[in-house]
């Protein structure tokens, strides 16, 4: 078989790729290893339930009317209608480092910088300073690694209001420790806090099955259960896939979404010993009657939180610190309600996968450190938002083992490789990369890193 271009990987990268193809070209085909698309941002069934997997919020939020915004152009890009998604913007969210301070955001950036005034009144003009530098930097050249908070320093000098500014864009898109190169800063200061967040209507299968039914109208085609064993090549050309079934696919074209190292890995590239320190996270899921929603808050999407004296985000030397993460409340966006009979709480804390993967020999230990790591996050949340366990009727938790299975990222690490190819030039005339590992992170991001990787690489040249 024959193909004008493949993508590897279904997650919202490779779908976004793979629908920018095929509006231009027949011949498009997605391959995914799972039974279902969507990657790190998919859903399960439990009871008959469908349990969304990743999805918080969606950052990049935009009003209709800002055409040059980025989630406007993504749109556009991929010929999908504002009306199909249902944008249900966040209530409000929370930097919360208990003891010390509280800082609120939504989507008004006016409302932030009010909080900085209210709350940090010495470093409102500064802080303003830094926005109007934020605002003038263009993130998208080429330049090494900037430490983000070496600069934000350079200009905030109160250290507590420079771990609560970093917080909440570490938890959505940092692969390094403590700090974040400033380009990415950049990115994430604007999608979180200048534009907001929000979710789509429904669950993260509507907006899924619209992708892959807008894909498949296009012309393209997706298949499941079909895991790229190797990368096939020819001196720096990638001629085609072999699958693990064993069937071979050759093509003119290959985006792969599945990490930078995890794709020299199937081009039978020599296997380095990752040097990185990769983040991993553990995520527990709590569906609790609807009883208890009287309990906790109503107007917090959100609440990006540390406990600690000093706020540490790094690579913990148990299985999780919990003593910092998320707690989302999926219910508390604005036109959505819980479900009649239960409300969900997520929590999400940074994991150390060595340790995961020591006990998970033993599949009774890994289950009971599951529980009691459930157990753990749901008591330090309830200390943050008020009690919900005695309602708990299901619970879930996915360590970094659970992702690397699903998804095969190495260490399970959500934002993948802290070396990102910005450009997705990886030596090769006709086969570059997208998503996590080429430097555009969260959902959004992921898109119009596989829509922007499309444009830049492959539509001049197909
Ligand atoms: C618990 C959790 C919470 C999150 N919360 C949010 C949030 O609130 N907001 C937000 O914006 N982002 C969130 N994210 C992050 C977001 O989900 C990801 O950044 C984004 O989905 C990454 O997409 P991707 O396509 O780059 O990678 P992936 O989703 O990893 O997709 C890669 C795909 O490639 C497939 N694959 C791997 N190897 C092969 C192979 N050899 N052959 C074929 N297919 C292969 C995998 O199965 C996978 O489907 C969260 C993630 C998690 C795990």
């Amino acid at each position: 078989m024959h193909v004008k271009a493949l993508v590897i990987g279904g997650g919202l990268s490779g779908l976004a790729a793979a629908i920018r193809l095929a509006r231009f070209h027949d011949g498009i085909l997605l391959l995914e290893k799972h039974s279902r698309p969507g990657g790190l941002n998919s859903y399960y069934y439990r009871n008959n339930r469908l349990i969304e997997t990743g999805l918080h919020a969606i950052t990049n939020y935009a009003a209709k009317t800002d055409k040059k915004a980025p989630l406007n152009r993504l749109l556009r890009q991929l010929k999908i209608k504002r009306d199909r998604i249902g944008f249900q913007q966040q209530i409000r969210s929370e930097i919360c480092f208990q003891g010390q301070e509280s800082l609120f955001f939504s989507n008004d950036f006016e409302e932030f910088l009010d909080e900085i005034q209210a709350k940090f009144h010495q470093q409102a003009q500064s802080f303003a300073r830094l926005v109007s530098y934020i605002d003038s930097f263009n993130p998208f050249t080429r330049s090494p690694f900037l430490s983000a908070r070496q600069i934000i320093s350079g200009y905030i000098g109160n250290p507590l209001l420079v771990d609560m500014l970093l917080c909440p864009l570490f938890y959505y898109g940092s692969s390094w420790e403590d700090d974040m190169d400033f380009k990415q800063f950049v990115i994430m200061f604007r999608s979180i806090y200048q534009e907001g967040m929000f979710r789509p209507a429904g669950t993260i299968k509507d907006l899924l099955d619209y992708l892959v039914s807008h894909l498949q109208n296009l012309g393209g085609s997706i298949r499941y259960q079909a895991g790229v064993k190797r990368i096939l090549t020819k001196n720096n050309t990638a001629t085609g896939v072999i699958l693990s079934s064993g069937e071979e696919i050759s093509c003119d074209f290959l985006i792969s979404t599945i990490g930078s190292e995890e794709t020299t890995d199937i081009l039978g590239g020599e296997k380095k010993q990752s040097a990185d320190r990769r983040l991993g996270f553990v995520e527990n899921i709590f569906l609790t009657r609807s009883q208890e929603q009287d309990l906790l808050p109503s107007d917090k999407t959100c609440i990006f939180f540390n406990t600690a004296d000093t706020f540490r985000f790094q690579k913990p030397t148990n299985y999780v610190d919990l003593t910092s993460g998320v707690i989302c409340l999926p219910y508390n966006f604005h036109n959505r309600s819980a479900a009649d009979d239960f409300i969900e709480v997520r929590t999400t804390h940074l994991a150390n996968y060595g340790l995961w993967n020591k006990v998970s020999d033993d599949k009774t230990a890994y289950l009971s450190l599951k529980k009691e790591t459930a157990v753990l996050s749901c008591a330090q949340a309830e200390s943050i938002i008020g009690k919900f366990s005695p309602g708990i009727i299901f619970q879930d938790s996915f360590t970094p083992l659970t992702i690397k299975r699903f998804t095969g990222k190495i260490e399970g690490a959500i934002y993948g490789s802290p070396n990102k190819v910005n450009d997705g030039d990886i030596g090769f005339d006709n086969l570059f990369l997208a998503g996590t590992d080429q430097g555009f992170l969260g959902i959004v991001g992921a898109m119009l890193s596989g829509v922007s990787m499309v444009n830049m690489h492959i539509l001049p040249k197909i």
